[in-house]
């Protein structure tokens, strides 16, 4: 049976496919609206990003 040659990482041991794990999306309110939204998108509720309207809602 193969044996490994030489001892893994602590970094790659830590990032086996195993230990991979889901995080909840970054959620933040829109600072007009107050609704919450993704960051780095455009507002869903009134369209507007960086206090600047992008989409016609
Ligand atoms: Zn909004």
């Amino acid at each position: 049976m193969a044996v490994p040659k030489r001892r893994m990482s602590r970094a790659n041991t830590h990032a086996r496919r195993s230990q991979w794990k889901t995080t909840a999306p970054a959620v933040s309110t829109c600072d007009r609206c107050r609704q919450p939204k993704l960051q780095h998108t455009a507002c869903p509720t009134c369209g507007t990003y960086n206090k600047r309207q992008v989409i016609a809602v």
